[in-house]
């Protein structure tokens, strides 16, 4: 009776809602056994200085080993974890693993590299976000100047509250980013008053700027304008030599995207860092 009461009340979903519907629950809960169970790890993908096309630094993805349904984009997951609330501890526990690793690659002897961390504007306003960093570093032993924040701007809407937060980051000698730059709807003002050192041109700009001479000029202008505010520029998906040869033109400072790597596990990228070493 209960099922049938259940199915009258929702006759005004169709099958294809409905599905979506519990598609969702099944995801929202595994993400909570995930958690637990230790389906979650993290990739990393290089991010390269534009002149010399080092590796200066890598950013921590997470990714999702489901044990029946497989990989599961972040694209998603996140949005599900950031309604559920269950981004807060996702997040904690990416942060951990990143600087973890971070640290592990230091006393492994490689040449040290900043990681940067994706931080969901749900995670940003949480009360404590300043305190699980500070206990994360003091945990994991990594020196601040190695981790970066990325936050995007959609943080802006409490922007009292962030910028204090994003000083209190800052006065701990961490990075910090705005992702995804220019796809948000904020007015641009905000970059005066964010203590930040870095813009992430969103790839959606990156991909055309051979063929489309407006998303050139869009990069340009973002590349001209981060310098004059003393804000470093690094560009994401970056798949072709044409659009790095761009961004150096441009002087763009860093680049990131498929032309280099796709984000890969923290043993493949161990193998990168040993070829690098032989070639220096
Ligand atoms: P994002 O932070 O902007 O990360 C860049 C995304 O672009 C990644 O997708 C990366 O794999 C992809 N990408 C990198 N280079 C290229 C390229 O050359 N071409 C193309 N087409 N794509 C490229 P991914 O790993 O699927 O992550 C998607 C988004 O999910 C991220 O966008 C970020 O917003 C979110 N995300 C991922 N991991 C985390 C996390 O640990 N915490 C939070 N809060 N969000 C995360
Ligand atoms: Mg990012
Ligand atoms: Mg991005
Ligand atoms: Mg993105």
């Amino acid at each position: 009776r209960v099922k049938e009461q259940g199915k009258n009340n929702f006759q005004f979903y169709t099958p294809d809602m409905n599905e979506a519907v519990s598609q969702k629950i099944k995801l929202e809960m595994g993400l909570r056994k995930g958690l637990e169970r230790g389906d979650f790890n993290v990739h990393y993908q290089p991010q390269v200085d534009v002149s010399f096309g080092r590796i200066i630094g890598v950013e921590a993805l997470i990714r999702w080993n489901h044990p029946d349904l497989g990989n599961i984009p972040p694209s998603d997951f996140i949005p599900i974890a950031e309604e559920t609330g269950l981004i807060v501890p996702i997040g904690e526990w990416v942060l951990y693993e990143a600087c973890r690793q971070n640290k592990e690659w230091q006393q492994e002897g490689y040449a040290p590299l900043r990681v940067a961390v994706n931080i969901s504007s749900r995670q940003f306003q949480h009360s404590n976000l300043v305190e699980v960093v500070q206990r994360t570093l003091t945990e994991t032993g990594l020196d601040p100047q190695y981790l970066e924040l990325e936050l995007t701007e959609s943080i802006i809407q409490d922007s009292k509250h962030a910028i204090s937060t994003m000083q209190k980051l800052k006065d701990m000698g961490i990075h910090l980013s705005i992702d995804d730059f220019g796809t948000g709807y904020s007015s641009l003002s905000y970059l005066k008053l964010f203590p930040i050192d870095t813009l992430k041109i969103d790839q959606s700009f990156t991909k055309n700027i051979f063929s489309d001479t407006k998303d050139a000029a869009l990069v340009h202008t973002i590349i001209n304008m981060a310098h004059s505010l003393d804000l470093k520029v690094i560009a994401e998906g970056v798949e072709t030599g044409e659009q790095l040869q761009f961004l150096q033109q441009t002087q763009c400072n860093e680049a990131q995207g498929y032309f280099f790597s796709r984000p890969i596990s923290a043993e493949e990228l161990s193998i990168v860092f040993k070829n690098e070493l032989l070639l220096n």
